[in-house]
């Protein structure tokens, strides 16, 4: 389940789920605040495996909305990292 949260005109969906607090290998093609380059939380970017290493229930600022997202959170401005 999600959770609407707007900022501006924008929408921000905030996925509020618990979960594990321990980093994991998640592949750079999801659509996910771990991997857009405007997600300034903690990750680890492992180009040449084309993986992230993330904890995704963590929070990062989000440059674009300047607010704390969970790393899995999704919104209709998604910038990947390549
Ligand atoms: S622009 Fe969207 S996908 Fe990128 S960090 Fe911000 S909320 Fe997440």
């Amino acid at each position: 389940m999600q959770q609407k949260l707007c900022a501006r005109s924008d929408t921000i969906y905030i996925n509020p789920s618990g979960g594990s607090m321990s980093q994991e290998f998640k592949p750079i093609d999801a659509k996910h605040c771990y991997t857009c380059i405007q997600w300034d939380g903690q990750r680890t970017w492992y180009a040449e495996k084309k993986v992230v290493k993330v904890d995704e229930k963590k929070e990062g600022l989000c440059r674009v909305f300047h607010k704390n997202v969970k790393g899995d959170s999704v919104c209709d401005h998604f910038y990947p990292i390549k």
